[in-house]
């Protein structure tokens, strides 16, 4: 019975955690996936070690999806969308861009963000210069198992993390702090200490929010175990030295001083922007946007899953810069949410 039966869309660490929890109550989940493989993210973008766990991210969030893909309970579908959504709570008929029909008493969302593009932050050289990258390609690199400059090969002697590019940024709409980087850039500094011990790492910084429990397993250690080098400072541009490294400018904010300090590699800590299909998902399941662009929420304490219409449910990062372990946590509410509706 379609009733009994919940569409799930999205599989990153918040739409698996979802269709774990439906699973797990004996009901029916199917999965909708637009790219070609499950795991969101730290799959898609190939994440290293994970914060907080130390874990591998394709062991981790890999066995998230082995459990929903092995599961008797959930049909998946990969590279595929959904396009129109007919009914209304408790008798949903959704299409397929592959033609399907499915019918689903309830719906949820877990469909994410989407990465900064630091093509919008042109002065701080991304795509200008090849040795400046992004976090997520310095995750890659250190998944890779080598740190090296992308431009010639060589070992870093010197990289510098450049903190919320694409967020607390208003010049360029960029009005939210995206919660993780913080702590993942701390975290990959150490790993590229681990990796290379010859490398000296340098974060620069507005102020650090590595949050709750994270202040003393990444930010002291970073400093007091692996001698990752602070620098509060306004970063105005990164440019290229006469000798082919890159110049950091800006200004020391504690001393008041212009600082120009060259390195080998640059790195982008980008922020986590609404996910770009957004507008679309607005319109197909008839959701409402919070003024960021994320979903919006129906309320935050008695239904915190929902969104602004009926039997329609979200979690994860679809409604703001979110952690995985948020994320996961929030996708099992709102598969207590459908078991509830299912219930009713
Ligand atoms: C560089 C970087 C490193 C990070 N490292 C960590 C870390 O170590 N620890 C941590 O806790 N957090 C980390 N994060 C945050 C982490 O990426 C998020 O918390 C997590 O990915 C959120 O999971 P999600 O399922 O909500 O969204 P996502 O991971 O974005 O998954 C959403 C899924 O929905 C799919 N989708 C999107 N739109 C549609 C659509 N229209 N139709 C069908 N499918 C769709 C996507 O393809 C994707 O598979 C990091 C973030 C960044 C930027
Ligand atoms: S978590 Fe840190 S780096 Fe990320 S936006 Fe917030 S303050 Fe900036």
């Amino acid at each position: 019975m379609s009733k009994d039966t919940v569409l799930i869309v999205g599989g990153g660490p918040a739409g698996l955690s979802a269709a774990a929890g439906v699973a797990a109550a004996g009901k029916k989940a199917v999965l909708v996936e637009k790219e070609d493989r499950l795991g969101g993210a730290p799959i898609l973008s190939g994440y290293a070690k994970l914060v907080p766990s130390g874990e591998w991210a394709k062991d981790a969030i890999g066995r998230m999806v082995d459990g929903v893909e092995s599961s008797s309970n959930v049909t998946v579908h990969k590279s595929n969308k959904v396009t129109k959504l007919d009914g209304d709570a408790g008798n949903f008929t959704a299409t397929l861009s592959n033609g399907e029909t499915v019918n689903a008493g309830s719906v949820v969302l877990a469909t994410g963000f989407t990465h900064f593009d630091s093509i919008n932050k042109p002065e701080w050289g991304f795509g200008t210069f090849p040795d400046v990258i992004t976090t997520t390609q310095l995750e890659q690199m250190v998944g890779s198992g080598k740190i090296a400059c992308p431009s010639d090969g060589r070992v870093p002697e010197r990289v510098a993390i450049l903190l919320c590019v694409g967020s607390r940024d208003r010049q360029i709409g960029r009005e939210w702090c995206s919660k993780v980087c913080c702590t993942v850039s701390a975290n990959l500094a150490m790993e590229v200490r681990e990796m290379s011990p010859e490398t000296q790492v340098f974060i620069y910084y507005m102020d650090i929010r590595t949050f709750g429990l994270y202040e003393d397993k990444y930010y002291w250690k970073s400093q007091e175990e692996f001698k990752v080098k602070y620098v509060k400072a306004r970063i105005a541009e990164v440019t290229a030295a006469s000798d082919g490294r890159l110049l950091v400018k800006g200004e020391d904010t504690l001393v008041k001083r212009p600082i120009v300090i060259p390195f080998d590699m640059v790195v982008h800590a980008v922020g986590m922007d609404p996910n770009e299909d957004n507008p679309e998902i607005s319109n197909t399941f008839g959701v409402g946007l919070e003024k960021h662009g994320y979903i919006e929420r129906a309320e935050h304490y008695t239904n915190t899953a929902g969104t602004t219409r009926k039997g329609v449910y979200s979690c994860g990062s679809a409604y703001g810069p979110e952690s995985i372990d948020d994320s996961i946590s929030q996708g099992s509410a709102a598969a207590l949410r459908v078991l509830a509706d299912m219930a009713g």
